[in-house]
């Protein structure tokens, strides 16, 4: 009597942890959690992202136009990209419930070839916070045929310039909680070359987007 007692106890405990485990889904382009469901802003957009006084004026038009060609897709306002006033305070993003974009005029010696970085913080499968930094030690950066800024770093101040518009679209996807993804023209590939104007989203990255959003 007691070990069929203890058999359906056991039976009932495992069943309960079953019925509360998430449940893994399918990554269509996003990052998982460790229980394998995508991670994104949910129905919390659009998200706000303050812009550091660090970046010039000259980016925020390419800054408001890559997070245009993401709501072109989605159908639907996924950032307030804040103008004014300029966040200011020292250039360091850490987990402080606030999103920025940074132009970072330093950057690790050991990642030089890195254009930009996106912080993702998440509880659940829910985003938080993230963060993006530019990497103007190491880089120069154009829009529309002009260029806005050079490179930091007077060994690196002749490096070909990169479109800002379609780095900061790359990084935008980070933020709405993608990951890389190389082939099929995608905006999320690791890979930014000099030069490049990859300011439109392939098909694979509109049906990624229509996952979550
Ligand atoms: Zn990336």
């Amino acid at each position: 009597m007691w070990k069929w007692l203890g058999t359906a106890l056991v039976l009932i405990i495992a069943l309960t942890i079953q019925a509360c485990a998430p449940k893994a889904q399918d990554d269509c382009g996003f990052v998982q959690n460790v229980y394998g469901e995508r991670i994104s802003w949910k129905s919390d957009v659009p998200v706000t992202m303050q812009i550091h006084s660090s970046v010039p004026d000259s980016m925020v038009p390419a800054i408001l136009s890559a997070a245009e060609t993401w709501e072109r897709t989605a159908g639907r306002k996924l950032f307030n990209i804040v103008q004014y006033p300029r966040y200011s305070g020292p250039i360091n993003p850490h987990k402080d419930g606030v999103n920025v974009i940074y132009l970072m005029n330093t950057w690790e010696d050991n990642r030089g070839s890195e254009q930009g970085r996106t912080s993702v913080y998440w509880i659940g499968d829910l985003i938080k916070e993230a963060d993006i930094r530019l990497n103007g030690a190491d880089f120069g950066f154009y829009w529309n045929n002009q260029t806005l800024t050079r490179a930091a770093k007077m060994d690196r101040a002749n490096s070909a310039p990169v479109n800002i518009e379609a780095l900061v679209l790359h990084e935008m996807g980070h933020v709405l909680g993608l990951k890389h993804k190389d082939g099929q023209g995608s905006v999320m590939a690791t890979y930014l070359a000099s030069g490049d104007d990859r300011v439109h989203l392939a098909g694979t990255d509109q049906t990624a987007l229509q996952c979550e959003y």
